[in-house]
């Protein structure tokens, strides 16, 4: 029956409906990313670690530090998507920070997901958004979880200074590469992406934290005041795919996604029996659809025509898959096409051989573009490498994973390999001056694709970061500087009470001041510690040094530069663990 109808169909005689093809598919189930059991269990451990530090005189709590990036190696709306943002809504209702519902209720934090086990077997990494010191962590959990559950995740929690705290969880089982109490930079690798805990899919939950209370980074009507991202990301809108991907089998028989399908890109002549799926976003209720095959000379062979998608409800994200007849009658490159409320929004092509299994693998498809972000580095950057490549990866439908070799002046610094499109070097990787190179090779697991190569001159003598991290007034407004909120916010270890300031290198010193030492000011320049000084110790590269009873007092450190704050309001440096120290003249 179904050939009868595909063969009319594949002759323009009669074409079964979209909606009638063999079909399957789902949406993708939401429901509380962390337990309640565990939310208690962590907050408990946060606050445990918060009672340790030491206390400061009363400063005012100042915002959170903005997040220089999205925490993960990928590329945000390109090969990973973020379907929740914070729920704002206090009821039982559900608003996001653009007063839509990209959320469910009570969310906290930011699922961003894969698209797949598969690429979450090839490894994500999970990245510090900004440095901070572990303060809880958990790894052992099984991460293949597919429904919501109270099972237990493995994740990070960081803290960033005063009272902010981010918070990684889902993380694939046994990738947790950070131990409680480290200190971590900015960048730095804390996991992978998995499914572990409440999860429904593979996902990072990235959750912020403030004052002992969560908050949702992004700014927006629903959301007023400045966003905490440094330079924020449009959310993408309008129905689009975001992966796919043609294959043989029998969905029906097979689990669901996550969990990929059998892949395959060359097919031979005659009948074949055609599947294919993808996954869409931000779709409109009762979109049409329209699915073309097109053969090598772009003459149609199948044309669904346009008709209802049978979505009743508007859609986030969500995926189908389909398996059609289809009539290959001549030899050469062929395309699928999905067409959505009249616009084409994803073609993919897949070949047709007298003798499919002869033909050789072939390699990914060579990589559309590499770039920095920032684009010019200066030190103190977190610096991420970027690749673009459309939905096509791989003609044979291999999954693909990228190479990411880093060089700082020849030398290997990074060298990893994961399914995701960014990776970055960490914020004290950096000295004024260094060449830095990214070279990035595909590779479907057979071959590589060609290598992709940018690289770039760190700058010199730019300033670490002007922001204050929390601790102080860059605004210009005129409000005095000062370390805020809280001595223990500017950077004493949990343990030691101490203050690191950790291989600090950026612009030399220049005259006055022996390095490593401190000295009364006669530079022009001075380091104010908070005033009663609760750290007794502040550590260089490991070495304690005592605070001298002097104030102002100043403090060299190799290759640090100071830099003015806006409003000549003084001057600011910048630790590579990531706090700073106010500077004033
Ligand atoms: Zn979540």
């Amino acid at each position: 029956m179904l050939r009868t109808l595909a063969l009319l169909a594949a002759t323009g005689v009669f074409v079964l409906p979209l909606a009638a093809q063999d079909r399957g598919g789902g949406g993708i189930p939401r429901g509380d990313c962390v337990s309640p059991e565990q939310t208690k269990a962590i907050l408990a451990r946060v606050e445990a670690f918060r009672s340790k530090q030491p206390s400061a005189p009363g400063i005012a709590s100042v915002d959170p530090e903005r997040y220089p990036f999205q925490p993960f190696a990928g590329n945000l709306w390109d090969d990973v998507h973020t379907f929740n943002f914070v729920d704002l809504d206090p009821s039982f209702g559900l608003r996001d920070f653009d007063c839509l519902q990209w959320t469910y209720d009570t969310h906290r934090g930011h699922d961003t997901h894969l698209h797949s086990f598969a690429e979450m077997d090839r490894g994500v990494p999970v990245f510090a958004a900004i440095a901070g010191v572990v303060v809880d962590l958990h790894d052992g959990e099984p991460d293949r979880n597919i429904n919501p559950s109270s099972l237990p995740s493995n994740y990070v929690i960081l803290w960033h200074g005063g009272t902010h705290y981010s918070w990684y969880l889902h993380l694939r089982r046994n990738s947790v590469a950070v131990t409680l109490g480290q200190r971590v930079a900015g960048g730095q690798q804390l996991g992978l992406v998995g499914s572990s805990g409440n999860s429904s899919w593979p996902h990072l939950h990235f959750e912020s934290w403030h004052d002992n209370a969560h908050y949702e980074p992004d700014a927006g009507v629903c959301r007023a005041g400045a966003s905490r991202w440094v330079n924020p990301i449009a959310r993408r809108r309008g129905a689009w795919v975001s992966d796919l991907n043609i294959g043989p089998g029998d969905f029906h028989a097979q689990p669901r996604l996550p969990n990929d399908y059998v892949r395959q890109g060359r097919w031979g002549t005659g009948w074949q029996y055609i599947g294919f799926w993808f996954q869409y976003h931000d779709l409109p209720p009762n979109t049409t659809a329209r699915v073309r095959w097109l053969r090598p000379d772009d003459s149609v062979a199948i044309d669904s025509g346009a008709g209802p998608f049978g979505n009743p409800a508007g859609a986030v994200w969500d995926w189908v898959w389909f398996r059609w007849w289809v009539f290959c009658d001549v030899v050469g490159s062929w395309r699928i096409e999905i067409e959505l409320n009249g616009a084409v929004v994803a073609t993919m092509p897949f070949d047709v051989y007298t003798d499919p299994l002869s033909s050789p693998n072939r390699p990914p498809e060579p990589l559309q573009s590499i770039r920095f972000e920032p684009a010019q580095p200066s030190p103190g950057d977190v610096l991420f490498c970027r690749v673009a490549q459309g939905l096509l990866r791989d003609r044979d439908q291999d999954l693909v994973t990228q190479r990411y070799l880093w060089r700082i002046n020849g030398a290997i610094v990074r060298d990893v390999t994961h399914a995701g499109r960014a990776d970055c070097l960490r914020d004290d990787a950096l000295r004024p001056g260094d060449l830095v190179t990214c070279a990035v090779t595909p590779n479907d697991g057979l071959a590589n694709g060609a290598t992709r190569t940018v690289s770039a001159s760190v700058a010199q003598g730019a300033c670490l970061a002007l922001s204050l991290r929390g601790h102080g007034h860059a605004d210009g407004s005129g409000k005095p500087l000062a370390l805020g909120p809280g001595a223990r916010d500017v950077g004493f270890a949990p343990d030691a009470g101490a203050m690191s300031l950790l291989a600090i290198s950026l612009q030399p010193c220049g005259v006055g001041l022996p390095l490593g030492q401190f000295a009364p000011c006669t530079l022009p320049a001075a380091i104010l510690l908070p005033d009663p000084v609760q750290g007794p110790l502040l550590t260089v590269g490991g070495a304690a040094l005592a605070v001298p009873a002097i104030l102002p007092w100043c403090f060299c450190v190799q290759g640090i530069e100071l830099s003015p704050l806006p409003g000549g309001l003084g001057f600011c440096l910048k630790a590579t663990h990531g706090y700073h120290l106010i500077v004033r003249c």
